[in-house]
């Protein structure tokens, strides 16, 4: 992919959702002009630009305002609330990520941590590539010394379709910087998981 095509916000395509909707509900059996499907392909097309909201993005934007600190100490913002669609089946997984860092001189608000989730969140997604994608953009605009990215989602393609496991929970992990190879590290992320639980 060409570095500009990276890092243009896409826009969808709503017309063209709307056509291929029309084809899906054709190709399924159903009737696309029946009453209660009117206005589903419109709807799917404003939805899709909704959850796809994230494509073509970086989370340059929220990561880049910073504030020093003299606490180098680690910071943990957990159980945040993620939503996003499986790049393979195109239904929903959803979940939390949890993310710490061990700031050098700097931290970022709060809240940017969880709009750096949403920006990977809102496209097709693997788990995995997103869990690594949010610890990579940390690392590079924010630079702590190490960052860690727990992600733990269920996902519909394994519970409503396939396999029907219910309640399985896929988790992943993403170590960068000192978080690498410092297992106490590791382990007081993991205990400071547990607090309040
Ligand atoms: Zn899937």
């Amino acid at each position: 992919m060409k570095r500009h095509d990276k890092e243009r916000k896409k826009e969808v395509n709503k017309e063209l959702i709307e056509k291929a909707v029309t084809m899906l509900l054709e190709g399924i059996g159903e009737d696309p002009n029946r009453e209660g499907l009117k206005e589903t392909p419109e709807r799917i097309a404003r939805m899709f630009e909704e959850i796809c909201g994230g494509m073509g993005r970086t989370a340059e934007e929220h990561l880049s305002k910073v504030f020093d600190c003299e606490n180098n100490e680690m910071v943990l913002e957990k159980d945040i609330q993620f939503y996003s669609m499986c790049e393979h089946h195109m239904v929903p997984f959803y979940g939390k990520v949890h993310i710490a860092y061990i700031p050098d001189g700097k931290v970022v608000g709060l809240s940017k941590l969880g709009r750096t989730v949403e920006v990977y969140a809102r496209r097709l997604q693997l788990q995995e590539q997103m869990t690594a994608q949010i610890a990579d953009d940390i690392m590079k605009y924010l630079k702590p010394k190490g960052v860690i990215v727990v992600c733990e989602a269920e996902h519909m393609c394994m519970t409503m379709r396939g396999v029907k496991k219910p309640g399985t929970k896929t988790v992943s992990m993403v170590t960068r910087g000192c978080f690498n190879d410092d297992e106490a590290l590791k382990n007081t992320f993991f205990r400071m998981l547990e607090v309040g639980k």
